[in-house]
């Protein structure tokens, strides 16, 4: 499904260049539950916004579902976003002004599908994350938990191949953030690809694979049984 071959990511800034990814080949089939790691400053968030086609590299190629998105402007590269990427962020990054329900819907409005239809994904979207009874609320009526099961939603809505999560768990406490890997690994379960940066080890163990990011190289790629949330 993601084939990276050569990836080079270089960030100028006036004189000086940054050579964020030095080099990435990978590949990452359909349903697979991948963890990202490795220090900060290490290329994480670059080769996440890579994947997630929020930018494109500076070499190499990305073929993302037999299409090569690596040379695609702002706005095709926009589309691929809408219909195969759900990003869920840190720090939720809700509309606070829209109910639940209008949040998740959100993401539907560029697709040009009908108010109904939007409505009844967005429904069936929060029932999955178990907040369909929380619909009429707003953001900050909820607690950073139903918050992030929003943010899930929201990231479902639109049946994304890939689910590309950036420190889901960061703003939560211990207990909270085992209920949000439960929620993560039951959607695996059930089938979808699940890609997530995280610098816990105990948020690592829940994928089957580990990769580690070393000054912009893949200098570690691990297979593992993964352990389940204490329910
Ligand atoms: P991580 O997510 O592992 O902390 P990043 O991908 O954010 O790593 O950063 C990798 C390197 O690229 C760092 O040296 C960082 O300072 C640099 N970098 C990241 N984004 C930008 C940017 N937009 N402009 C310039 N340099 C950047
Ligand atoms: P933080 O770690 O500060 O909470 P996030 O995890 O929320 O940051 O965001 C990670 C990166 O993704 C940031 O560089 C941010 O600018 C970018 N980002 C956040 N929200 C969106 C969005 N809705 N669409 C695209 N990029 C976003």
């Amino acid at each position: 499904m993601i084939v990276l071959r050569d990836i080079v990511k270089r960030y100028t800034m006036g004189e000086e260049v940054v050579q964020a990814l030095a080099g990435v080949d990978l590949d990452i089939a359909r349903n697979e539950y991948v963890a990202l790691t490795g220090p900060s400053g290490s290329g994480k968030s670059t080769l996440m916004n890579l994947l997630g086609c929020l930018d494109t590299p500076t070499e190499g190629t990305y073929t993302l579902n037999g299409r090569d998105v690596s040379g695609m402007n702002d706005t095709e590269l926009a589309q691929v976003r809408n219909r195969e990427i759900g990003f869920v962020f840190q720090s939720f990054h809700l509309l606070p002004r829209m109910t639940v329900l209008q949040n998740v819907m959100q993401p539907l409005v560029y697709r040009g599908m009908p108010q109904d239809e939007r409505r009844a994904r967005a429904a069936e979207a929060l029932g999955k994350v178990g907040l369909g009874d929380r619909m009429g609320h707003r953001p900050n009526q909820l607690s950073g938990g139903q918050r992030q099961r929003v943010a899930i939603a929201r990231a479902l809505v639109g049946a994304p191949s890939i689910l590309l999560a950036d420190e889901p768990t960061g703003n939560l406490d211990t207990r909270t953030s085992a209920e949000i890997m439960a929620l993560f690994d039951a959607l695996h379960a059930q089938g979808q690809t699940v890609i997530l940066v995280t610098h816990e080890p105990d948020i690592a163990a829940h994928c089957h694979r580990v990769l580690r990011v070393s000054d912009g190289r893949i200098v570690e790629d691990r297979r593992q049984v993964p352990v389940r949330a204490a329910s």
